[in-house]
């Protein structure tokens, strides 16, 4: 099975926002922005769970259980396959793509 089906990969990136945001795309080179396609400043996994309008669908009214609650979880988990699916095309297209030099000059001292 590939590891991107299992609902815990999807949650713990849900929970500890290393994952498909913005924000943490951003921080670690990959991505040259940190905004939102909805034009949000900054793409966080509170903004997207709990203000951006791309991910209202079936977005919990009551958070007062947290994880506890099945429908929390759901949501998360299918937000979470949403950011995926975008981060794919995003890396398919070059889009927001931060670019590396193909060729690196050798650091070694050649004698
Ligand atoms: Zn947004």
């Amino acid at each position: 099975m590939d590891i991107v089906e299992r609902p815990d990969f999807y949650l713990s990136q849900a929970v500890t926002g290393h994952g498909a945001f913005g924000e943490y795309l951003h921080k670690i080179g990959k991505r040259t922005t940190l905004k939102c396609p909805c034009g949000a400043d900054v793409q966080t996994p509170e903004h997207v769970f709990r203000y951006c309008q791309r991910y209202e669908c079936n977005r919990p009214a009551n958070w007062g259980e947290g994880l506890a609650a099945a429908e929390i979880r759901q949501y998360l988990i299918d937000a979470m396959k949403v950011l995926w699916n975008a981060e794919k095309e995003e890396e398919r297209t070059g889009i927001n793509r931060v670019r590396r030099a193909s060729h690196r000059p050798s650091r070694r001292l050649r004698l």
